[in-house]
Formats: structure tokens, C-alpha cells, sequence
């Protein structure tokens, strides 16, 4: 493909206006909307006028005039629409850590109660290390076993010992996507419960949690979501189970009655319950801007127009890497169905300055330990000129060295 051809695309492209709904820096490629989503546009004067008015000047009020009680069911009615939840069934809190482990702590109740014997957690040993972290910390409270076995390996590790398959539905580094429904069924075929982590796939790829048979799901707010820096995160539960058991962090935000401060914990009803402590109200604010963003498309075909952009902007930096960057590895599949909306790149010893250097010419991906060079591209901002220009960025790195200079070999500490 030529650049006048990817131009031509973006003549073409019915998402190209989506753009204008962000306030992009001159000067970037931005890459790294899969790390840190770029800032909406709506978002400086919707947190002003929360800080001015409804804090400023409506104070303590605002819980009931301005909604801040509602804001996480309000904003997780929205997610609910990009994920195959219903309304009512996801709510915005905390952060995915946290969520993971209120999940997966009713995941575990819930098979400690119908089959004690089942003593696994079965997981993806290149899933995202918070996720292990936080398994293997149930997994050591409870007694249990948290079992790891790179992607391919899964399916045949479900068995009559299995209580949870939990799985990032796209792999963080290499952007390797699961077959969510066929994982689902063949936990559910061994009796086990599936739980999901939608960090990467939240407005980045179509997503059906009902439809593909997910039990439990968590997802993150400041990815493809642009919600901001440490946006809160949301947590799904299929209502069929949402009343089972409590989550463990009964904080008085899940309680049926909160403002009726009785010393014994009821739980609210339905997902409710997953709420811990008060809503970040400046925090949700800006989330809710960037979910809008991503609803802004619905009109013009939603999640499944960005995933055929996506799908098309990942496949044109792919071949032109792969046609002019020889020394570097497509770690990321070429085969659509299983590509989330990053290509991973591989070097076994520059992969870091020469991540850098781009960065210093504008194109902003990042490096992730020890090999990787990753780039996510966000249908809702990126044009295919973007990703042409970006591949050439990255071949002009390679051939002209530059990549060898000091400072960009100097490590910082978040790569
Ligand atoms: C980004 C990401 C997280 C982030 O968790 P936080 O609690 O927000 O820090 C968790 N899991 C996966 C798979 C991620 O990609």
C-alpha cells in the first residue's frame, strides 16, 4: 500500500469524523490507546463544571440533584451496551484489581458451595501479572491451586478439578484474542465457571458476554474507554448469579440500605453489591465522557464499524512493518479473528531504544518486558495515514541508527 492509498481510506472512512471528538496533540501519532486513551474533548469542561457547580457551588446537594449516588450504574448502563450486558447487570467502581478479586472471590464461593471438590483456578501464564497476583493471593487464602499454561494448553486443563477459568480476553503483550464462547462452553462443559477480564476489548473489539456464555467480567475505564488516568474500573456479573453470595469487600455502598446506618451488612440487590466505598465523583465524570466517545459511533455502526477499522488499520501496520522493518518479529496474529486492536512487534535486544526513539519522533507506543514493541490503534482516533506514517517512522529508526543513542537506552520506570 502506498501513502495516497491510505489516504484514500481515509476519504472513505465513515468513522473518520469520530476523530474531532478528541483532543489529540499536534505533532503525535498516538499509539498507546490501548495503555492510556486520549483525552475527549468534552472532558476539561464536563469535570469544570462538576468542580465549579456541582461541588463548588451545590455542594454536599449534588448526591441527589447532580446524580453523583447514580453516576456508577448511570456510566455502567453505557458500558453495558459495548459489552453484551444488559442494563442493570455492570457497574463502575474501584479499580480492575479490585473488581478481579471481588469476582473471583464469589466465583470461589459459589464453587466451594455446589462442588467443594473443584480446587483450581486455571489461568494464562502470560495473562496480565496484576490478574495472577491477585489469584494467587485467593488461591493461597483459600487453600487452593492456581494453575498457569500458555493459551493453547487450556482447553485440555478443564476438568472435574477445575472451580475457575479466568482469562484476559486479549492478551496485554501480545494482542492474542480468546475465543470467548468456545472457552466459555468448554468450562461450562467441565463444570466450571468463566471469568473474563475485558481490559483490552472494551470498545477496542465487539464484545458479547451473555451471548458467548461469560459468568463473571471485569474491565478497565482508562484503556479504550479514554476515561483518564486510574479511571474506575467496572464489574459484570450475569444476573444469574449477581444474588448468590456477597462480594467480600461488603462496604456500605453495596448495602441494601446504606443511609439507614445499621451495624449488620444487607446486600443490595443485583450487581449493586459490588459496590464497596463512595463513587470517585470527579473520576466518573471524566469516564463518563470517554464511554461517550465510544457510543458516539453507535450511529454509525458501533462496535462492529470500529472492529472492521480496527482490524484494517492493525493489518496495514503489520505489512508495512513486515514489508520494511526485516529485523523485526510480528509477534501479534495475523489471522483477524484472533488479533485484538494492537500489533506486537518483536526485537530480541533494541526493542526498547527503539521504542524510544519513536517516541522522541512523535510515534507514541510503549516496550514491554524483555522484547515487545506495542502498538494499539484505536479505530476512533487513528488514521490509516497514521499507521503508514507510523511504519515509517519505525523504518527510518531502524535503518538510521538512531536508536543508538544514549538517552534512548536510558530505562524509565514506566516503559
Ligand atoms: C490494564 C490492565 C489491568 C489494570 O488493572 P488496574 O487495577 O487498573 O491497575 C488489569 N488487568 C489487565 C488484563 C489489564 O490489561
Amino acid at each position: 500500500m502506498t501513502r495516497d492509498q491510505a489516504l484514500a481510506l481515509d476519504a472513505a472512512d465513515a468513522l473518520a469524523p469520530m476523530r474531532a471528538q478528541f483532543s489529540l496533540p499536534p505533532g503525535v501519532i498516538y499509539l498507546d490507546g490501548n495503555s492510556l486513551g486520549v483525552l475527549p474533548r468534552a472532558t476539561a469542561a464536563r469535570v469544570q463544571a462538576v468542580v465549579q457547580q456541582e461541588w463548588g457551588t451545590d455542594l454536599i446537594r449534588s448526591w441527589n440533584s447532580a446524580g453523583w449516588m447514580e453516576l456508577p450504574q448511570r456510566i455502567g448502563d453505557k458500558i453495558a451496551r459495548l459489552v453484551g450486558a444488559g442494563a442493570g447487570e455492570l457497574v463502575v467502581a474501584d479499580s480492575t484489581s479490585v473488581n478481579l478479586f471481588k469476582v473471583l472471590s464469589a466465583a470461589l464461593d459459589m464453587a466451594a458451595a455446589d462442588a467443594p471438590q473443584r480446587r483450581r483456578i486455571v489461568s494464562e501464564r502470560s495473562n496480565f501479572p496484576t490478574d495472577l497476583y491477585i489469584a494467587e493471593a485467593l488461591a493461597r487464602q483459600r487453600g487452593l491451586e492456581l494453575v498457569l499454561a500458555e493459551a493453547d494448553d487450556i482447553p485440555a486443563l478443564l476438568d472435574e478439578r477445575v472451580a475457575v477459568l479466568m482469562l484476559t480476553h486479549v492478551n496485554y503483550r501480545s494482542g492474542r484474542m480468546h475465543d470467548m464462547a468456545a472457552l466459555s462452553q468448554a468450562a461450562h462443559a467441565a463444570g466450571a465457571l468463566a471469568l473474563w477480564d475485558l481490559a483490552h476489548s472494551a470498545g477496542a473489539v465487539p464484545v458479547d458476554l451473555k451471548r458467548d456464555g461469560a459468568d463473571f467480567a471485569v474491565g478497565c475505564g482508562y484503556k479504550y474507554l479514554n476515561g483518564g488516568p486510574g479511571a474506575p474500573a467496572f464489574v459484570w456479573v450475569h444476573p444469574r448469579h449477581a444474588e448468590r453470595f456477597w462480594q467480600p469487600l461488603a462496604g456500605w455502598m453495596g448495602h441494601a440500605a446504606p443511609f439507614e446506618f445499621t451495624p449488620g451488612y444487607r446486600p443490595a440487590a443485583g450487581i449493586a453489591r459490588y459496590l464497596c466505598g463512595t463513587p470517585a465523583v470527579l473520576s466518573l465524570a471524566a469516564l463518563e465522557c470517554g464511554v461517550d466517545t465510544v457510543l458516539a459511533a453507535e450511529p454509525l455502526g458501533g462496535m462492529a464499524a470500529l472492529r472492521a477499522k480496527s482490524l484494517a488499520l492493525t493489518r496495514l501496520f503489520a505489512e508495512r512493518v513486515q514489508a520494511t522493518c526485516p529485523s523485526l518479529a510480528l509477534v501479534s496474529p495475523q489471522d483477524d479473528a484472533r488479533r485484538g486492536s494492537q500489533v506486537c512487534l518483536s526485537h530480541p535486544e533494541i526493542a526498547y531504544p527503539v521504542v524510544q526513539a519513536l517516541i522522541a519522533r512523535g510515534v507514541i507506543g510503549d516496550f514491554r518486558s524483555p522484547d515487545i514493541l506495542r502498538f494499539g490503534l484505536t479505530p476512533l482516533y487513528l488514521r490509516f495515514v497514521d499507521a503508514w506514517d507510523a511504519a515509517e517512522h519505525l523504518r527510518r529508526v531502524l535503518d538510521s541508527g538512531e536508536w543508538r543513542r544514549p538517552e534512548f537506552n536510558q530505562r524509565h520506570a514506566v516503559t
